[in-house]
């Protein structure tokens, strides 16, 4: 199958050892990797697919157990850099009893915002079928020039582009620097995924309807998905347009569910991607998505919660 890259960051989240208090009541914590981009990689791993992933972590205790985690889990490892000076970034994360997320970053520069072009493995990069990122290596130099020369040299070579914006308000310097920067290679990517809390915010519209998600189409786009938690999925190309109804489970943390359901998707597309321009078969690749992520959604945490391929087929022929 072929390689899906996935560039951005990876950190570690702590997460309170009790359940729903805010960040100043929790009595401890508890680390856990993260990062949409490594997310991504593992669930292309763990699903039987073929991965690298692509950033900085801090020269560090933590950065090197997070690129042992990566390697364990059969990420190709070779696009990872140490920065000397800065730390791995850190990020606090709480469900409050309202169900309201509430985050604190350590981020001030962490090595994932310090990667810079002349560090990129440019090889790895370009030997990519797919090719996947966020925003948030968007939001500070040099990393930002990282990110865009990455997304040329991919798409140079001949990869698809994949992009979840994965919005962070929290991150940025301001709302509306969020939104435009976040729109400012909106045309570039092949292939989007929002969730529908970002399709408001990207479109400034309180409808999460056809035409608000049709009205962030591009020419060059050739699938935009957007994510609806428990009412599952809606995809967007120029020839067609529909909905496919999540698998049934019960959640118990949704953390990683849309990395699950992207990396599921990615995986499918890097082994063929004209599956895109066949509503039957477009409509079978983000099935099984949505099983990815249902799945993750049933136990703790982001990366230990991602399914297996044996999982999820046996998941999928038990509801038949
Ligand atoms: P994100 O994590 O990016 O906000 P979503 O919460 O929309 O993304 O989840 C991504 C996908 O995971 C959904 O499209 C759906 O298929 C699946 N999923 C998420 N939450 C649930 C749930 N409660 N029950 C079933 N499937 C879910």
């Amino acid at each position: 199958s072929g390689l899906v890259v996935s560039f951005g960051e990876m950190l570690i989240d702590f997460v309170p050892t009790a359940s729903g208090v805010s960040l100043a009541e929790a009595p401890g914590f508890l680390k856990a990797p993260g990062g949409a981009p490594a997310n991504v990689a593992i669930a292309v791993t763990r699903l039987g697919g073929k991965s690298a992933f692509i950033g900085k972590l801090g020269d560090d205790e933590f950065g090197h157990m997070l690129a042992g985690i990566l390697k364990q889990y059969g990420v190709i490892a070779e696009g990872i850099n140490f920065d000397q000076g800065a730390r791995t970034a850190l990020a606090f994360v709480t469900l409050r009893a309202d169900g309201e997320r509430e985050f604190m970053f350590y981020r001030n520069p962490s090595a994932d915002m310090l990667l810079k072009p002349e560090e990129l493995n440019l090889e790895l990069i370009r030997s990519a079928k797919v090719f996947h990122y966020g925003s948030i290596s968007l939001i500070v130099q040099p990393c930002r020039s990282a990110h865009l020369m990455a997304m040329q040299v991919a798409r140079d070579a001949g990869a698809l582009l994949s992009y979840d914006p994965n919005l962070r308000l929290a991150l940025w310097p301001s709302v509306e620097e969020a939104r435009e920067q976040i729109m400012s290679i909106w045309d570039k990517a092949d292939l989007i995924k929002v969730s529908d809390e970002e399709l408001k915010f990207l479109t400034g519209s309180d409808e999460i309807d056809d035409a608000s998600a049709m009205s962030l189409l591009h020419p060059n786009l050739k699938l935009l998905l957007v994510t609806l938690g428990e009412k599952g999925c809606r995809y967007y190309t120029k020839n067609f347009h529909g909905h496919v109804e999540a698998f049934h489970v019960t959640a118990v943390d949704t953390t990683g569910a849309g990395d699950s359901f992207v990396g599921a998707f990615l995986c499918k597309i890097a082994d063929d991607r004209s599956l895109i321009e066949e509503e039957v078969r477009l409509r079978e690749a983000i099935k099984y998505a949505n099983v990815c992520g249902a799945i993750t959604t049933t136990k703790k945490g982001a990366i230990p919660a991602l399914p297996s391929h044996s999982e999820v087929l046996s998941l999928m022929k038990g509801s038949q």
